[in-house]
Protein backbone atom coordinates (compact mmCIF):
# COMPACT_ATOMS: atom_id res chain seq x y z
CA UNK A 1 0.00 0.00 0.00
CA UNK A 2 1.40 3.77 -0.74
CA UNK A 3 1.45 5.87 2.25
CA UNK A 4 2.30 9.36 1.42
CA UNK A 5 5.30 10.86 3.48
CA UNK A 6 5.41 14.97 4.12
CA UNK A 7 8.61 16.83 4.69
CA UNK A 8 8.48 19.79 6.96
CA UNK A 9 10.26 22.95 7.34
CA UNK A 10 13.67 21.80 8.40
CA UNK A 11 14.00 24.44 11.12
CA UNK A 12 12.07 25.21 14.72
CA UNK A 13 10.93 28.57 15.89
CA UNK A 14 12.79 30.09 18.71
CA UNK A 15 11.71 33.66 18.31
CA UNK A 16 8.20 34.61 17.47
CA UNK A 17 6.60 37.89 16.59
CA UNK A 18 2.76 38.60 17.20
CA UNK A 19 0.63 39.64 13.84
CA UNK A 20 -3.05 40.80 14.64
CA UNK A 21 -6.21 40.35 12.41
CA UNK A 22 -8.26 43.68 11.87
CA UNK A 23 -11.72 44.43 10.59
CA UNK A 24 -12.70 44.75 6.99
CA UNK A 25 -13.63 48.40 7.61
CA UNK A 26 -10.40 49.86 9.47
CA UNK A 27 -8.37 48.09 6.34
CA UNK A 28 -10.75 50.18 4.21
CA UNK A 29 -9.94 53.00 5.62
CA UNK A 30 -6.29 52.00 5.42
CA UNK A 31 -6.18 51.34 1.56
CA UNK A 32 -7.62 54.61 0.93
CA UNK A 33 -5.24 56.71 2.81
CA UNK A 34 -2.17 54.11 1.12
CA UNK A 35 -4.18 55.61 -1.83
CA UNK A 36 -4.94 52.08 -2.97
CA UNK A 37 -1.08 50.93 -3.20
CA UNK A 38 0.23 48.26 -1.17
CA UNK A 39 3.57 49.81 -0.77
CA UNK A 40 1.85 52.37 1.22
CA UNK A 41 0.64 50.30 3.89
CA UNK A 42 1.94 50.16 6.64
CA UNK A 43 3.49 47.08 8.25
CA UNK A 44 1.23 47.28 11.71
CA UNK A 45 -2.19 46.89 9.50
CA UNK A 46 -1.08 43.72 7.61
CA UNK A 47 -1.87 40.53 9.07
CA UNK A 48 0.10 38.29 6.52
CA UNK A 49 2.66 40.23 4.52
CA UNK A 50 3.50 38.53 1.09
CA UNK A 51 4.83 42.23 -0.45
CA UNK A 52 8.69 41.20 -1.42
CA UNK A 53 10.53 38.34 -0.27
CA UNK A 54 13.03 40.88 -0.12
CA UNK A 55 14.76 41.27 2.93
CA UNK A 56 11.29 39.46 5.13
CA UNK A 57 13.62 36.57 5.81
CA UNK A 58 14.35 35.19 9.00
CA UNK A 59 17.84 34.62 9.55
CA UNK A 60 19.17 31.29 11.69
CA UNK A 61 20.73 30.88 15.45
CA UNK A 62 24.12 30.45 13.47
CA UNK A 63 23.59 33.76 11.51
CA UNK A 64 22.61 35.74 14.85
CA UNK A 65 25.54 34.25 15.96
CA UNK A 66 27.56 35.98 13.31
CA UNK A 67 25.96 39.53 14.39
CA UNK A 68 27.52 39.16 17.13
CA UNK A 69 31.18 38.82 15.83
CA UNK A 70 31.42 41.97 13.74
CA UNK A 71 34.64 43.44 12.92
CA UNK A 72 33.44 47.32 12.48
CA UNK A 73 37.08 48.36 11.78
CA UNK A 74 36.77 51.28 8.96
CA UNK A 75 39.01 49.41 6.52
CA UNK A 76 39.65 45.34 5.97
CA UNK A 77 37.56 44.22 8.19
CA UNK A 78 37.47 40.37 8.61
CA UNK A 79 33.60 39.55 8.33
CA UNK A 80 34.76 41.21 4.96
CA UNK A 81 37.28 38.29 4.50
CA UNK A 82 34.40 35.41 5.29
CA UNK A 83 32.15 36.83 2.88
CA UNK A 84 34.49 36.88 -0.05
CA UNK A 85 35.87 33.21 0.95
CA UNK A 86 31.58 32.35 0.86
CA UNK A 87 31.21 33.95 -2.28
CA UNK A 88 34.19 32.19 -3.83
CA UNK A 89 33.25 28.70 -2.68
CA UNK A 90 30.00 28.62 -3.63
CA UNK A 91 29.67 30.96 -6.47
CA UNK A 92 33.50 30.83 -7.86
CA UNK A 93 33.65 34.25 -8.29
CA UNK A 94 37.63 35.34 -7.59
CA UNK A 95 36.68 39.78 -6.83
CA UNK A 96 33.72 40.70 -4.44
CA UNK A 97 32.61 44.14 -4.05
CA UNK A 98 29.91 44.66 -1.72
CA UNK A 99 27.22 47.01 -1.70
CA UNK A 100 24.90 47.84 0.41
CA UNK A 101 22.01 46.16 -1.54
CA UNK A 102 21.47 44.70 -5.17
CA UNK A 103 20.62 48.32 -7.10
CA UNK A 104 24.03 49.32 -5.46
CA UNK A 105 25.71 46.59 -7.06
CA UNK A 106 23.43 47.23 -10.37
CA UNK A 107 24.53 50.91 -10.50
CA UNK A 108 28.20 50.20 -10.59
CA UNK A 109 27.77 47.59 -12.82
CA UNK A 110 26.34 49.99 -15.16
CA UNK A 111 28.32 52.80 -14.53
CA UNK A 112 31.30 50.73 -15.29
CA UNK A 113 30.54 49.27 -18.28
CA UNK A 114 27.68 51.50 -20.58
CA UNK A 115 28.80 53.96 -22.98
CA UNK A 116 25.52 56.15 -24.35
CA UNK A 117 23.65 54.44 -26.91
CA UNK A 118 24.97 50.96 -25.91
CA UNK A 119 22.15 47.98 -25.44
CA UNK A 120 22.42 45.52 -22.99
CA UNK A 121 20.11 42.76 -24.19
CA UNK A 122 18.16 40.47 -21.61
CA UNK A 123 15.82 38.13 -20.12
CA UNK A 124 13.11 40.40 -19.11
CA UNK A 125 13.55 43.71 -17.35
CA UNK A 126 13.55 44.10 -13.84
CA UNK A 127 12.77 47.53 -12.42
CA UNK A 128 15.89 49.15 -10.91
CA UNK A 129 17.92 47.29 -13.26
CA UNK A 130 16.58 48.60 -16.08
CA UNK A 131 16.61 51.74 -14.55
CA UNK A 132 19.95 51.94 -13.71
CA UNK A 133 21.15 50.76 -17.36
CA UNK A 134 18.70 53.82 -18.74
CA UNK A 135 20.59 56.00 -16.12
CA UNK A 136 24.16 55.25 -17.36
CA UNK A 137 23.30 55.94 -20.81
CA UNK A 138 21.61 51.85 -22.25
CA UNK A 139 18.73 50.55 -23.55
CA UNK A 140 17.48 47.40 -22.52
CA UNK A 141 16.24 44.62 -24.88
CA UNK A 142 14.19 41.98 -24.01
CA UNK A 143 15.29 38.48 -25.87
CA UNK A 144 13.20 36.47 -23.34
CA UNK A 145 11.74 33.25 -24.92
CA UNK A 146 7.74 33.65 -26.18
CA UNK A 147 6.99 31.42 -23.44
CA UNK A 148 7.68 33.21 -21.01
CA UNK A 149 4.34 36.12 -21.84
CA UNK A 150 1.89 33.11 -21.93
CA UNK A 151 0.96 32.50 -17.90
CA UNK A 152 -0.57 29.46 -19.17
CA UNK A 153 2.50 27.56 -21.05
CA UNK A 154 3.98 24.89 -18.74
CA UNK A 155 7.32 25.19 -20.36
CA UNK A 156 9.88 24.55 -17.38
CA UNK A 157 12.73 26.78 -18.14
CA UNK A 158 10.55 29.83 -19.18
CA UNK A 159 13.51 32.30 -18.33
CA UNK A 160 15.79 30.87 -21.24
CA UNK A 161 17.12 33.35 -23.53
CA UNK A 162 15.51 33.12 -27.33
CA UNK A 163 19.10 32.92 -28.76
CA UNK A 164 17.14 33.95 -32.21
CA UNK A 165 16.57 36.89 -30.77
CA UNK A 166 19.88 37.61 -29.27
CA UNK A 167 21.39 37.00 -32.71
CA UNK A 168 18.83 39.45 -34.32
CA UNK A 169 20.22 41.99 -31.44
CA UNK A 170 23.77 41.42 -32.90
CA UNK A 171 23.47 41.61 -36.13
CA UNK A 172 21.38 44.41 -36.69
CA UNK A 173 23.50 46.86 -33.99
CA UNK A 174 26.89 45.03 -34.03
CA UNK A 175 28.55 43.59 -31.45
CA UNK A 176 30.53 46.54 -30.00
CA UNK A 177 27.54 48.14 -29.45
CA UNK A 178 26.73 45.30 -27.14
CA UNK A 179 29.06 45.60 -23.58
CA UNK A 180 27.01 42.94 -21.66
CA UNK A 181 24.11 40.42 -21.65
CA UNK A 182 22.28 41.24 -18.17
CA UNK A 183 21.30 37.66 -17.85
CA UNK A 184 18.45 36.44 -14.77
CA UNK A 185 18.67 33.56 -13.12
CA UNK A 186 14.87 32.72 -12.02
CA UNK A 187 13.09 35.75 -13.65
CA UNK A 188 11.04 37.96 -10.93
CA UNK A 189 9.16 39.42 -13.68
CA UNK A 190 8.28 36.16 -15.48
CA UNK A 191 7.09 34.43 -12.65
CA UNK A 192 10.23 33.39 -10.90
CA UNK A 193 10.87 31.31 -13.45
CA UNK A 194 13.70 29.52 -14.44
CA UNK A 195 16.81 29.52 -16.80
CA UNK A 196 18.32 25.81 -18.06
CA UNK A 197 21.86 25.25 -17.78
CA UNK A 198 21.92 24.47 -21.51
CA UNK A 199 20.69 27.63 -22.26
CA UNK A 200 23.14 29.49 -19.88
CA UNK A 201 25.53 27.25 -21.68
CA UNK A 202 24.77 28.47 -25.26
CA UNK A 203 24.26 31.84 -24.27
CA UNK A 204 27.69 32.09 -22.93
CA UNK A 205 29.66 30.62 -25.80
CA UNK A 206 27.95 32.43 -28.10
CA UNK A 207 28.48 35.57 -26.37
CA UNK A 208 32.51 34.30 -25.96
CA UNK A 209 32.74 34.04 -29.51
CA UNK A 210 31.86 37.54 -29.84
CA UNK A 211 34.00 39.38 -26.84
CA UNK A 212 30.43 40.32 -24.94
CA UNK A 213 30.43 39.06 -21.89
CA UNK A 214 27.54 37.76 -19.66
CA UNK A 215 26.53 38.96 -16.08
CA UNK A 216 24.10 36.94 -14.33
CA UNK A 217 21.89 39.09 -11.58
CA UNK A 218 22.45 35.81 -8.97
CA UNK A 219 19.74 37.58 -6.39
CA UNK A 220 17.37 33.84 -6.82
CA UNK A 221 20.26 31.68 -8.37
CA UNK A 222 19.89 28.97 -5.95
CA UNK A 223 16.63 29.27 -6.58
CA UNK A 224 17.46 28.46 -10.25
CA UNK A 225 19.73 25.67 -9.72
CA UNK A 226 16.88 24.06 -7.54
CA UNK A 227 14.46 23.99 -10.51
CA UNK A 228 17.99 22.88 -12.88
CA UNK A 229 17.91 20.07 -10.44
CA UNK A 230 14.05 19.16 -10.32
CA UNK A 231 13.82 19.57 -14.36
CA UNK A 232 17.11 19.06 -16.51
CA UNK A 233 18.28 15.82 -17.28
CA UNK A 234 21.81 15.24 -15.97
CA UNK A 235 21.26 17.44 -12.86
CA UNK A 236 18.93 15.38 -10.62
CA UNK A 237 21.51 13.63 -8.33
CA UNK A 238 24.21 16.73 -8.21
CA UNK A 239 23.73 19.14 -5.07
CA UNK A 240 22.88 22.72 -5.42
CA UNK A 241 26.28 24.11 -4.62
CA UNK A 242 27.40 22.69 -7.57
CA UNK A 243 24.80 23.77 -9.81
CA UNK A 244 25.11 27.20 -8.67
CA UNK A 245 28.75 26.94 -9.54
CA UNK A 246 28.15 25.77 -12.82
CA UNK A 247 25.86 28.34 -13.45
CA UNK A 248 28.55 30.66 -12.43
CA UNK A 249 31.33 29.59 -14.23
CA UNK A 250 29.05 30.17 -17.57
CA UNK A 251 29.41 34.07 -16.66
CA UNK A 252 31.80 36.96 -16.39
CA UNK A 253 30.30 38.29 -12.81
CA UNK A 254 27.49 38.84 -11.11
CA UNK A 255 24.98 41.60 -9.17
CA UNK A 256 23.05 40.45 -6.04
CA UNK A 257 21.12 41.71 -4.14
CA UNK A 258 21.48 39.45 -0.49
CA UNK A 259 18.67 40.49 0.40
CA UNK A 260 16.81 37.29 -0.89
CA UNK A 261 18.78 33.91 -1.76
CA UNK A 262 21.46 34.85 0.81
CA UNK A 263 18.85 35.21 3.53
CA UNK A 264 19.67 38.50 4.84
CA UNK A 265 17.74 41.73 5.85
CA UNK A 266 20.23 44.26 4.20
CA UNK A 267 22.93 43.67 1.35
CA UNK A 268 24.20 42.95 -1.79
CA UNK A 269 27.49 42.49 -3.71
CA UNK A 270 29.28 42.86 -7.32
CA UNK A 271 31.15 39.21 -8.31
CA UNK A 272 33.49 39.83 -10.89
CA UNK A 273 36.76 37.42 -12.32
CA UNK A 274 38.32 40.30 -14.36
CA UNK A 275 41.04 42.30 -12.37
CA UNK A 276 40.45 45.50 -14.51
CA UNK A 277 37.20 45.39 -13.90
CA UNK A 278 37.07 44.80 -10.62
CA UNK A 279 39.59 47.67 -10.20
CA UNK A 280 37.24 50.35 -11.50
CA UNK A 281 34.58 48.42 -9.16
CA UNK A 282 36.62 49.56 -6.24
CA UNK A 283 36.86 53.06 -7.76
CA UNK A 284 33.48 53.64 -7.80
CA UNK A 285 32.57 51.70 -4.94
CA UNK A 286 34.01 54.85 -2.47
CA UNK A 287 31.73 57.05 -4.58
CA UNK A 288 28.37 55.90 -3.92
CA UNK A 289 28.67 53.06 -1.46
CA UNK A 290 31.65 53.24 0.81
CA UNK A 291 35.43 52.05 1.19
CA UNK A 292 35.23 49.11 -1.32
CA UNK A 293 35.74 46.46 2.38
CA UNK A 294 32.61 47.35 3.43
CA UNK A 295 30.14 48.96 0.71
CA UNK A 296 27.39 50.32 2.73
CA UNK A 297 27.11 47.30 4.85
CA UNK A 298 28.10 46.83 8.57
CA UNK A 299 31.07 44.18 9.34
CA UNK A 300 28.17 42.05 11.51
CA UNK A 301 25.59 42.23 8.26
CA UNK A 302 28.58 41.05 5.86
CA UNK A 303 29.14 38.14 8.59
CA UNK A 304 25.38 37.60 8.35
CA UNK A 305 25.56 37.27 4.59
CA UNK A 306 28.25 35.09 4.15
CA UNK A 307 27.14 33.02 6.51
CA UNK A 308 23.37 32.83 4.76
CA UNK A 309 24.84 32.46 1.39
CA UNK A 310 26.14 28.87 2.81
CA UNK A 311 23.43 28.10 4.31
CA UNK A 312 21.22 28.53 1.17
CA UNK A 313 22.26 25.52 -0.88
CA UNK A 314 21.47 23.22 1.86
CA UNK A 315 19.08 20.83 -0.33
CA UNK A 316 16.63 20.98 2.65
CA UNK A 317 16.53 24.42 2.92
CA UNK A 318 15.40 24.93 -0.72
CA UNK A 319 13.24 22.38 -1.16
CA UNK A 320 10.99 23.38 1.65
CA UNK A 321 11.53 27.04 0.62
CA UNK A 322 10.81 26.18 -3.00
CA UNK A 323 7.85 23.63 -1.65
CA UNK A 324 5.82 25.95 0.09
CA UNK A 325 5.54 28.25 -2.83
CA UNK A 326 4.39 25.17 -4.88
CA UNK A 327 2.10 24.30 -1.67
CA UNK A 328 0.28 27.42 -2.24
CA UNK A 329 0.20 27.37 -6.39
CA UNK A 330 -1.73 23.86 -5.61
CA UNK A 331 -3.99 25.32 -3.61
CA UNK A 332 -5.31 27.95 -4.95
CA UNK A 333 -5.09 25.75 -8.92
CA UNK A 334 -7.45 23.34 -7.23
CA UNK A 335 -9.78 26.37 -6.16
CA UNK A 336 -9.77 27.17 -10.18
CA UNK A 337 -8.38 30.64 -9.74
CA UNK A 338 -5.94 31.81 -12.43
CA UNK A 339 -2.45 31.78 -11.73
CA UNK A 340 1.02 31.03 -13.65
CA UNK A 341 2.28 28.01 -14.04
CA UNK A 342 4.65 26.57 -13.75
CA UNK A 343 4.64 28.09 -10.07
CA UNK A 344 7.68 30.18 -9.69
CA UNK A 345 10.52 29.61 -7.23
CA UNK A 346 9.58 32.60 -5.10
CA UNK A 347 5.96 33.60 -5.49
CA UNK A 348 2.57 32.75 -6.70
CA UNK A 349 1.26 35.30 -9.36
CA UNK A 350 -2.32 36.03 -10.50
CA UNK A 351 -2.90 36.48 -13.56
CA UNK A 352 -5.03 39.51 -13.32
CA UNK A 353 -6.17 39.45 -16.71
CA UNK A 354 -7.88 36.10 -16.53
CA UNK A 355 -9.06 37.36 -12.85
CA UNK A 356 -10.44 40.27 -14.01
CA UNK A 357 -11.45 40.22 -17.07
CA UNK A 358 -14.41 42.36 -16.82
CA UNK A 359 -11.39 45.43 -16.54
CA UNK A 360 -9.14 46.84 -19.27
CA UNK A 361 -5.69 47.41 -18.56
CA UNK A 362 -6.23 50.82 -18.57
CA UNK A 363 -7.84 50.93 -15.29
CA UNK A 364 -4.84 48.51 -13.67
CA UNK A 365 -6.64 45.22 -12.70
CA UNK A 366 -3.27 44.21 -10.93
CA UNK A 367 -3.07 47.03 -8.70
CA UNK A 368 -7.02 46.84 -7.68
CA UNK A 369 -6.80 43.13 -7.42
CA UNK A 370 -4.43 43.50 -4.65
CA UNK A 371 -6.18 46.48 -2.66
CA UNK A 372 -9.26 43.99 -2.99
CA UNK A 373 -7.32 40.92 -1.51
CA UNK A 374 -6.12 43.36 0.97
CA UNK A 375 -9.81 44.22 2.40
CA UNK A 376 -10.74 40.73 2.58
CA UNK A 377 -8.29 39.55 5.00
CA UNK A 378 -5.40 41.65 5.41
CA UNK A 379 -2.89 39.77 3.16
CA UNK A 380 -0.50 41.98 1.46
CA UNK A 381 0.00 41.07 -2.32
CA UNK A 382 1.85 43.66 -4.64
CA UNK A 383 0.82 44.99 -8.22
CA UNK A 384 3.47 43.22 -11.10
CA UNK A 385 1.43 45.21 -14.23
CA UNK A 386 1.19 47.99 -16.07
CA UNK A 387 1.94 50.02 -13.40
CA UNK A 388 5.29 48.09 -12.32
CA UNK A 389 6.11 48.43 -16.48
CA UNK A 390 6.25 52.35 -16.13
CA UNK A 391 6.85 54.87 -19.41
CA UNK A 392 8.49 54.53 -21.94
CA UNK A 393 11.61 56.41 -21.82
CA UNK A 394 11.48 58.31 -25.26
CA UNK A 395 7.52 58.63 -25.87
CA UNK A 396 7.00 59.02 -22.08
CA UNK A 397 3.46 56.54 -23.26
CA UNK A 398 2.52 54.00 -20.48
CA UNK A 399 3.85 50.54 -21.26
CA UNK A 400 1.05 48.15 -21.94
CA UNK A 401 3.34 44.52 -20.42
CA UNK A 402 1.89 41.44 -21.76
CA UNK A 403 1.71 40.24 -18.17
CA UNK A 404 -0.55 41.90 -15.72
CA UNK A 405 -0.05 40.40 -12.35
CA UNK A 406 -0.46 40.26 -8.39
CA UNK A 407 2.34 39.07 -6.71
CA UNK A 408 1.82 36.96 -3.28
CA UNK A 409 6.05 36.10 -2.57
CA UNK A 410 6.68 34.35 0.29
CA UNK A 411 9.18 35.85 2.40
CA UNK A 412 12.16 32.50 3.79
CA UNK A 413 11.75 30.55 6.94
CA UNK A 414 9.51 33.34 8.08
CA UNK A 415 5.16 31.71 7.58
CA UNK A 416 3.48 28.59 8.10
CA UNK A 417 1.28 26.20 6.22
CA UNK A 418 -1.39 27.60 8.18
CA UNK A 419 -0.63 31.23 6.87
CA UNK A 420 -0.57 29.74 3.21
CA UNK A 421 -4.04 28.04 3.76
CA UNK A 422 -5.62 31.48 5.22
CA UNK A 423 -3.99 33.48 2.23
CA UNK A 424 -5.21 30.68 -0.44
CA UNK A 425 -8.92 31.07 1.17
CA UNK A 426 -8.89 34.61 1.23
CA UNK A 427 -8.07 34.80 -3.23
CA UNK A 428 -10.41 32.21 -3.32
CA UNK A 429 -13.17 34.28 -1.87
CA UNK A 430 -12.09 37.18 -3.45
CA UNK A 431 -12.22 35.27 -6.88
CA UNK A 432 -16.03 34.04 -5.83
CA UNK A 433 -16.29 37.77 -5.62
CA UNK A 434 -14.29 39.00 -8.57
CA UNK A 435 -17.58 40.90 -10.15
CA UNK A 436 -17.90 43.32 -7.78
CA UNK A 437 -13.65 44.55 -8.01
CA UNK A 438 -13.86 47.58 -9.93
CA UNK A 439 -11.27 49.57 -11.52
CA UNK A 440 -8.57 52.16 -10.72
CA UNK A 441 -6.99 55.89 -11.64
CA UNK A 442 -4.03 57.24 -10.82
CA UNK A 443 -4.04 59.97 -9.02
CA UNK A 444 -0.59 61.00 -8.24
CA UNK A 445 2.91 59.45 -10.22
CA UNK A 446 6.11 59.48 -9.32
CA UNK A 447 8.96 60.15 -12.36
CA UNK A 448 10.88 56.68 -11.33
CA UNK A 449 9.75 53.19 -10.15
CA UNK A 450 6.66 54.56 -9.87
CA UNK A 451 4.72 51.35 -8.23
CA UNK A 452 6.52 52.04 -5.10
CA UNK A 453 5.06 55.15 -4.51
CA UNK A 454 2.09 55.81 -6.80
CA UNK A 455 -1.69 56.79 -5.53
CA UNK A 456 -4.71 55.81 -7.12
CA UNK A 457 -8.07 56.41 -6.77
CA UNK A 458 -11.43 54.23 -7.17
CA UNK A 459 -13.22 55.26 -10.22
C1 LIG B 1 15.31 42.41 -5.60
C2 LIG B 1 15.96 42.26 -6.90
C3 LIG B 1 16.90 43.18 -7.37
C4 LIG B 1 17.24 44.47 -6.64
O1 LIG B 1 17.82 44.25 -5.41
P1 LIG B 1 17.62 45.23 -4.16
O2 LIG B 1 18.37 44.58 -3.06
O3 LIG B 1 16.16 45.34 -3.90
O4 LIG B 1 18.20 46.55 -4.55
C5 LIG B 1 17.50 42.92 -8.58
N1 LIG B 1 17.20 41.84 -9.31
C6 LIG B 1 16.30 40.94 -8.89
C7 LIG B 1 16.01 39.74 -9.72
C8 LIG B 1 15.64 41.12 -7.68
O5 LIG B 1 14.73 40.21 -7.29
Amino acid sequence: MFTRRSWAEPFKIKVVEPIQMTTRGYREQCLEEAGYNTFLLRSRDVYIDLLTDSGTGAMSDNQWAGMMMGDEAYAGSRNFDHLVEAVRDIYGYRYVVPTHQGRGAEHILSQMMIEDGDLIPGNMYFTTTKLHQELAGGAFIDVITDQAFDPESEYPFKGNIDLDKLRAVVDENGADRIPYISFEANVNMAGGQPVSMQNFREVYRFCQSLGIKVMLDATRLVENAYFIKQREDGYADLPIAQIVREICSLSDGATVSGKKDCLVNIGGFLALNDPELYEKATHLVVIFEGLHTYGGMAGRDMEAMARGIRESVDYEHIRARVGQVEYLGKKLLDAGVPIVVPVGGHAVYLDARRFLPHLDQELFPAQALAAAIYADSGVRTMERGMVSAGRDPVTRKNIRPPLELVRMTLPRRVYTQAHMDVSAESVTAVYDERNMITGLKMVYEPQNLRFFQARFARI
